[in-house]
Order: structure tokens, then C-alpha cells, then sequence
């Protein structure tokens, strides 16, 4: 089969390479079982980047993945480069990444396995079977609006200033997607904003409800006030289908949502950019954890995020929807087996590695493509 989807595969640092290692397992096999070939190109990013270049993310890399159809991330960081500049920190190559892609809407899945309730910090009939997306801002708002900044007054007070802005087109583009992924879901949006004393909450309002009338008046559209949505997450998870909102409201909520679901090692992302002219969105797939330094090389990281980050790129990237749902089956049926890493570990489990647990995914793919 012809080799034409592009993937950079950027591992970092940490545990990054440890849970892509497992993520590989399953391109592998793709690749043997069900003919899917993809043309991946691994490189560096973060602090593996900065030793090697002096920064967390080349220009030649970059170009690689303005050239890519999904760019694979794992984490980036560690205590050793903590204290070198903020434009060359780890963390800079994955601002770059989400800058220079235009990667505007971010996309939190909160699921939980029910293998997986017992861990969450509410009950099991709460959180049982819970599928919420939180789709969020990510380019815009509040972290990127002027002015900003710390000033001197002339009282000898500082003055620290940062500026909710957001336009039509801002708002307009991050709800299509929403809309768009609920057509594919429950068919059911929640905007969040606060219209009550933000004048940029209530343009978020009227123009999600301009989007809700002119393109997508068969999916069910309704508006929640963002410190309510934060009480409803945590009061009935299970009422929402598609939440969409701004940047700030969307990084708190979707930090609160991931807590119903047990294990930061679970939890998977997908960023998206604009479509071009042929209909193909940029992206990045990435778990929410980080480089996780105090475990790293001990093969005691969790690969099911990254696992997961990957059956999104599937269905996202490459409408590869029954592949992602093999993936996310395995998943849940390598749960139900009882087999699990040191993070999510219960009494009368099985405790396993990173290996083994990418080893057991690919076991129940072949169970389930024999
Ligand atoms: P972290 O997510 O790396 O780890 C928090 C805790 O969760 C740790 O105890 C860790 O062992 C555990 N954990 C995280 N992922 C796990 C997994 N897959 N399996 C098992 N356990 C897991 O957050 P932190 O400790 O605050 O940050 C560590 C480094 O990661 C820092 O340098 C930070 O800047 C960086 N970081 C990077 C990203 C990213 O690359 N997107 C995100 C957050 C933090």
C-alpha cells in the first residue's frame, strides 16, 4: 500500500519516548495486520531538542511538521533545564508547535473506563460510562490578549494587567469544530462563557448562537454560565456531551473534568489547526501528562495516554474511525482483564510495565482482528 500519511512523531523527554515506544507498537501493527501504512519521520523536541540545537524545537522540524498531516508528541521537561531561558525551555517547542500550526481548538476527552471508576474522585454511578469533550480555545483570549503586563504606579502599587480579547472569527471557528465533533457524538453542544459580567462571554454567546442558527441547527445547543459548568462537572458529568469554551475557562474545566476519570496516565489530547483548501486540519496528538522525570526510565509510565492521543489522531486525522475504535476496545478490555500500570494500580490487579502493557494492547488487537 502506498505510504501517504504523514506523521511526525516527536517523543521529548522523560517518559515521552518510553509511552511513543508503545505507540510505535501499534504503527507496527498496522502496518502487518490491517495494511495501514503511515510515513513517519521521528525527530527531537524539548530538552532532547535544546541539547542537541541550542533550542526546543529546530527549524527543520518545524518545517517537517508544517509538512505533516499529525504530529505525534509525547512530553517535554525535566529538572535539568529548569533553569535555562524561557524562549530555549522545553516547554517553548510545544508553544511553538501550537503557534506556528494554528492549533486553535484543543480537545479534551473526560471518559471514564468503568474498569477505572472506583479511582475517580467521585462515585461510581456518577462517573460510570462518562464520554464528555471539552473543546477549548487555545490560541486566543485571556493568555494572549494586550495590553499585559506588570506596571509601576505612582502610589509606589504594581498593577498587573492581562486582556480577555476575542473576535467573531475566534469564536466562530473553535464552535464549528465543536458542532462538527458533536454531529459524530450525542449531537448535544454546552458553550460556556460568562456573559453575566464579561462583554467578551457575551459575545461568545451570541456568535456560538450564530453559528448554532446558520450551520449546525440540528445539533442541540445550549449556554451555561462557566463557574455553573464547573459545579455541573462535578455535581452530573454525565449530562454534557461537547463542551465548548474560551481558553481560561477551558483550561480550568477541562483540569476538573480529567480528575473524574481517574489517572493523569489516562488522559489523552488532540489539538486542531484550520482547514486548507483540500479539508485537511493540522494537528497534534499529545497525552495531558508530562515528562513524569521521577519515573522515567523505569519502565513504570502508563502508555495508555499516548495510546489513546494516537486512536484520536486515527479518527481525527485520518477518519480512521473503526481503527480507533480497535484501539480504544483493547483498551478498555485490557482494563476489564485486570492488567495494570503503577498508576492506576487497585488491589487484586495485576501489575505490569510500559512494555507490557503496549504488549497486551497489541494481544487484544490480534484477539480482536482474528
Ligand atoms: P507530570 O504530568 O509529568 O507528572 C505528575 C505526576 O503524575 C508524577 O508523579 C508522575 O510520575 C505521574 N505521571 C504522569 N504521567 C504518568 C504516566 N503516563 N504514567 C504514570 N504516572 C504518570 O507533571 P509534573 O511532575 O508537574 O512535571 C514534570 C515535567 O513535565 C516538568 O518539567 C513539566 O514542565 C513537564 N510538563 C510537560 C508537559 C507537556 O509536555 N505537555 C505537561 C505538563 C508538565
Amino acid at each position: 500500500m502506498v505510504a501517504n500519511k504523514k506523521v511526525l512523531m516527536l517523543p521529548g523527554d522523560g517518559i515521552g519516548p518510553e509511552v511513543m515506544g508503545e505507540v510505535r507498537r501499534l504503527i507496527d501493527w498496522m502496518d502487518k495486520r490491517r495494511s495501514v501504512t503511515f510515513d513517519v519521520t521521528e525527530d527531537l523536541v524539548g530538552g532532547a531538542a535544546y541539547e542537541k540545537h541550542g533550542a526546543a524545537i529546530s527549524d527543520d522540524t518545524m518545517d517537517v511538521a508544517l509538512n505533516s498531516d499529525a504530529v505525534l508528541f509525547g512530553a517535554v521537561g525535566g529538572p535539568q533545564w529548569d533553569n535555562i531561558g524561557f524562549d530555549v525551555r522545553p516547554e517553548a517547542g510545544l508553544l511553538r508547535l501550537r503557534k506556528d500550526l494554528d492549533l486553535f481548538a484543543n480537545l479534551r476527552p473526560a471518559i471514564c473506563f468503568d474498569a477505572l471508576a472506583d479511582a475517580s474522585s467521585l462515585k461510581r454511578e456518577l462517573v460510570g460510562g462518562l464520554d464528555v469533550l471539552i473543546v477549548r480555545e487555545l490560541t486566543g483570549g485571556v493568555y494572549f490578549g494586550e495590553p499585559r503586563g506588570i506596571e509601576d504606579l505612582p502610589d509606589g502599587q504594581r498593577r498587573g494587567i492581562n486582556t480577555q480579547v476575542y473576535t467573531t472569527e475566534e469564536i466562530r471557528r473553535v464552535c464549528r469544530v465543536a458542532f462538527d465533533l458533536a454531529k459524530k457524538r450525542d449531537n448535544r453542544v454546552c458553550s460556556v462563557e460568562k456573559m453575566n459580567v464579561m462583554e467578551s462571554g457575551l459575545l461568545w454567546r451570541e456568535e456560538a448562537t450564530w453559528v448554532h442558527e446558520n450551520e449546525f441547527s440540528e445539533v442541540e445547543l445550549s449556554h451555561m454560565l462557566a463557574d455553573n459548568c464547573g459545579m455541573q462537572l462535578v455535581r452530573n458529568p454525565k449530562q454534557f456531551d461537547v463542551i465548548v469554551t474560551d481558553n481560561l475557562f477551558g483550561d480550568m474545566l477541562s483540569d476538573v473534568a480529567s480528575m473524574l476519570s481517574g489517572s493523569l496516565g489516562m488522559l489523552p489530547s488532540a489539538s486542531l489547526g484550520p482547514e486548507d483548501e483540500s479539508g485537511r486540519r493540522r494537528a497534534l496528538y499529545e497525552p495531558v501528562h508530562g515528562s513524569a522525570p521521577d519515573i522515567a526510565g523505569q519502565g513504570k509510565a502508563n502508555p495508555l495516554a499516548m495510546i489513546q492521543s494516537y486512536a484520536m489522531m486515527l479518527r481525527y486525522s485520518f477518519d480512521m474511525g473503526e481503527d480507533a475504535d480497535l484501539v480504544e476496545q483493547a483498551v478498555r478490555n485490557v482494563l476489564d482483564a485486570g492488567l495494570r500500570t503503577g498508576d492506576i494500580m487497585q488491589d487484586g490487579m495485576t501489575l505490569i510495565s510500559c512494555e507490557q502493557m503496549g504488549e497486551a494492547i497489541t494481544a487484544e488487537l490480534d484477539k480482536q482482528a482474528a
